[in-house]
């Protein structure tokens, strides 16, 4: 017991993240409104962030800690985003079922799927330690604290919604995975309980990828604390889910290690919050200025659409399933004519060409190099002619739509259906 103290205060150590500097915060409170509460990142937000890692408007708005869900309605973009009312409630009543009874289903499934030798976590022996604490910060302490007197247990031990940390692009992001199980041999194992159903043992693709890209982010935020403990993550994760949809549980392990490269490669990439701000005006808020019941916008729209257009964004389709501003980020978009709308793909094909505008230009030779409107005009134009891939690629592309037509056309009847096979590979 003595050396109690001091342990816990290795723990607290070891738990705690990097912390921004006064100023920093300071302007991050400002940027969201001085009297906003910050919106917590979850795993989810992280997987997306990570996965669009160029989008500097979504970093300073998740590092700032901006409701960007409240964000979008103010602006008059709401999106069709996130679980509803009735899945969420679905979810959690799944989740209290798989853990009841001090997780034994739990262990159980976890037992069965691992044939690793490990000794059988017998009902009734496995720790299930408290982790109630104050606040984000005292919690991430008492978990590190849980794992590591577990760890030195070696025994079995259920954290169930245990608290960890991670540093994102400078400012810490809390995130509670659904459970992690430390195992005899000092192991860790991270579960992610889904209330999407599992059939004969497989389920819907995307939503798995979906869940162990969230579940690779809790592994990346326990490596830390596991190197204090002497401990190790586990590259895989157990998978829970609803039986053929019965309410009845079902496990598989999913190896997250490909995830896991990925979100460690993404997030180192992810712009510094403080360089972002620095390169913005000084008195710039995304402050909704909310009336005092919390329910009305006083900032008028204009000015709130200015503020966010003063942080470049990086739109592309995967936005729309991923970030609560898609919608928003789309009409701007495509007003501006961007090719981004079109697809990473398209827009990686279209080189130099950024706006739908220069790609039908040069489709029809008014613009992109050399060969002048020969692209449009029959099959003698066929070879390249400027020099430039892209551009060549587009007006052959508009000859031989226009040669397949079989328009024995006037020039401007030709370069009409040219414009038009364009506008159907942009649209
Ligand atoms: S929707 Fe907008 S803010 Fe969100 S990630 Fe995409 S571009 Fe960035």
């Amino acid at each position: 017991m003595a050396g109690r103290p001091a342990r816990r205060s290795e723990a607290a150590a070891a738990a705690r993240p990097p912390q921004p500097g006064t100023a920093l915060r300071q302007r991050l409170a400002e940027l969201r409104g001085p009297t906003t509460t910050p919106h917590p990142l979850d795993a989810r937000a992280l997987a997306a962030l990570a996965a669009n890692p160029g989008c500097r408007r979504r970093a300073l708005l998740d590092g700032a800690g901006v409701d960007k869900l409240a964000l979008a309605q103010a602006l008059g973009s709401p999106g069709s985003f996130g679980q509803s009312q009735f899945a969420h409630q679905r979810g959690n009543t799944f989740e209290a079922r798989t853990k009841a009874d001090g997780g034994e289903a739990l262990m159980r499934l976890l037992y069965e799927r691992l044939r690793d030798g490990s000794p059988a976590p017998e009902p009734g022996t496995t720790a299930v330690p408290d982790l109630a604490a104050f606040g984000p910060q005292g919690r991430t302490a008492r978990t590190a604290l849980a794992l590591r007197e577990a760890t030195e247990a070696k025994g079995w031990a259920l954290l169930d919604h245990p608290m960890v940390s991670l540093d994102i692009a400078g400012s810490p992001a809390f995130l509670e995975p659904d459970a992690v199980v430390v195992h005899p041999d000092g192991s860790w194992t991270v579960v992610e309980i889904k209330s999407f159903p599992m059939v004969d043992g497989s389920a819907d693709a995307a939503k798995v990828g979906a869940a162990a890209r969230q579940a690779a982010v809790y592994a990346l935020a326990l490596e830390r604390v596991a190197a204090q403990a002497h401990a190790r993550v586990r590259h895989e994760v157990l998978l829970v889910c609803p039986k053929d949809f019965s309410n009845l549980p079902t496990a598989e392990l999913v190896d997250v290690r490909k995830q896991l490269a990925v979100t460690r490669r993404q997030l180192t990439r992810l712009t510094r919050i403080e360089e972002i701000a620095a390169a913005l005006p000084e008195d710039l808020t995304f402050d909704l200025r909310l009336t005092d019941d919390g329910r009305t916008v006083t900032r008028p729209v204009d000015e709130l659409m200015a503020a966010v257009e003063t942080v470049d964004a990086a739109y592309a389709p995967e936005c729309l399933s991923a970030c609560e501003l898609a919608v928003h980020c789309r009409a701007r978009c495509r007003a501006a004519g961007g090719v981004e709308s079109l697809g990473r793909g398209v827009r990686g094909e279209l080189g130099g060409l950024t706006t739908v505008e220069a790609v039908l230009a040069a489709a029809l030779g008014e613009a992109g190099g050399e060969g002048e409107a020969e692209g449009v005009h029959g099959t003698d134009s066929l070879a390249p002619t400027t020099g430039d891939p892209a551009v060549d690629a587009l007006r052959r592309a508009a000859a031989l739509r226009a040669e397949a037509l079989g328009a024995v056309q006037t020039p401007s009847k030709e370069a009409e259906e040219a414009v038009k096979a364009v506008e159907a590979v942009c649209r």
